[in-house]
């Protein structure tokens, strides 16, 4: 029996070959294991070399120096040492957050108003885009921070986040930007955009789980207030003996997102368009988020009159999802589709079909057809 299709990218993406292969070479005493804060000997001098050269490769993705990266655990973590530390940082103030937020803002916006910092969520149109006017509209005098993610995880739609950057630069007002979903499908130029810090995640762009960055603009004042404290690593911002295969898998898998966004996305995109045509005729069928301005990688669908949850145990040729991996153990329809306005009975019918590198045509043409066989069946049996 073959295995289902992989088309959940936008939870996970594979590690890419290249990227293992540097991995396995920061493991063993034959290579550089050590520890990087290590001064005293060769080993922790060429493990540190080996982070370093990593954070340059993450921050030439985003524009930015080596400097102004900070290794995280995670897009979770960054999340959470921006929100949390640049309100902490303020004392008091405003946050302004869009609603479809992944949870690790969402969740970090709520715990910080519980401790009594006030807070804005923006709700986006019925694409899921958060305008610049509704931002504009929501800084106070005592707004400290703006936070709006380039790309959502479920519906795939852009944010216009230079445009969102330039009026929160004007104002005074920290921009926090978690771009997990944009990196190696859009262009990120954190100095282009007046982004202030960034979330991203290595294993959303073919590195490994476990390892991200927070990058906080050289300059930016107030800094961040450190969430773990310990030996004073990444600048006081993040203490912890760094993973120095993790930092180079990111490293890796950074310099080769930014070699393929030439071509790379183009391609996802033309088989993302080939699996929407192969299925847009079927009945009831529609497409949530932005129709245009939207990542290469998602197709979020809503099959009108189906049971998502049944539907999504009937494609087992499949492995898709209703919507982010973190919500989609509750019956609860998407947080996010509910925001765009989609009526609960449709968003209970929506599954994310999402795309990535080793997509190949054989594998839509597969998802085509399957997906009009079981939603034909699906069909017959509850007329
Ligand atoms: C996956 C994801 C995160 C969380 O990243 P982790 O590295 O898994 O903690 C945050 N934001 C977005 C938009 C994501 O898709």
């Amino acid at each position: 029996m073959r295995k289902p299709v992989y088309l959940d990218y936008a939870a996970t993406t594979p590690v890419d070959p290249a990227v293992a292969e540097r991995m396995a070479e920061c493991l063993t005493l034959e290579g550089r294991f050590a520890n990087p804060a290590s001064r005293s000997h060769l080993y922790g001098w060429q493990a540190e070399e080996a982070v370093e050269l990593a954070r340059l490769q993450v921050a030439e993705l985003i524009n930015a120096e080596g400097r102004e990266l900070v290794w995280t655990s995670g897009a979770t973590e960054s999340d959470n040492l921006a929100l949390k530390g640049m309100m902490q940082a303020s004392g008091s103030g405003h946050l302004v957050v869009s609603a479809i937020e992944h949870k690790a803002v969402l969740d970090a916006a709520d715990w910080l108003e519980k401790q009594g910092y006030a807070v804005t969520r923006l709700t986006p149109d019925s694409t899921g885009q958060i305008s610049v006017d509704s931002v504009a509209a929501a800084l106070r005098d005592d707004t400290r921070l703006v936070s709006i993610m380039q790309v959502n995880n479920e519906v795939g739609t852009l944010n216009d986040v230079a445009a969102i950057g330039a009026l929160c630069r004007d104002r005074g007002v920290a921009f926090h930007v978690d771009a997990v979903q944009a990196a190696g499908r859009v262009a990120i130029d954190v100095q282009a955009m007046n982004i202030d810090l960034l979330s991203l995640s290595a294993h959303k762009m073919y590195g490994p789980k476990g390892i991200g960055v927070l990058y906080v603009r050289r300059g930016l004042s107030p800094r961040p207030a450190a969430q773990i404290h310990g030996g004073g690593h990444e600048q006081g911002l993040r203490s912890g003996t760094l993973a120095t295969h993790q930092c180079v898998g990111m490293g890796a898998a950074a310099e080769l997102a930014r070699q393929r966004l030439v071509n790379e996305p183009a391609a996802i995109a033309a088989l993302r368009d080939r699996l929407w045509d192969g299925i847009r005729d079927l009945p009831g069928v529609r497409l949530n988020g932005h129709p245009e301005y939207r990542s290469c990688s998602h197709l979020n669908v809503g099959f009108a009159g189906q049971d998502g949850e049944t539907l999504l145990m009937a494609l087992r040729e499949l492995a898709v999802s209703t919507g982010s991996a973190c919500t989609s153990a509750t019956l609860e329809p998407s947080f996010v589709l509910r925001a765009m306005g989609v009526p609960d009975a449709l968003a209970h019918s929506s599954l994310r079909f999402s795309l990535g590198r080793f997509t190949t045509e054989e594998e839509i043409d597969h998802a085509i057809g399957h997906v009009c066989q079981v939603v034909t069946s699906l069909s017959q049996a509850t007329a």
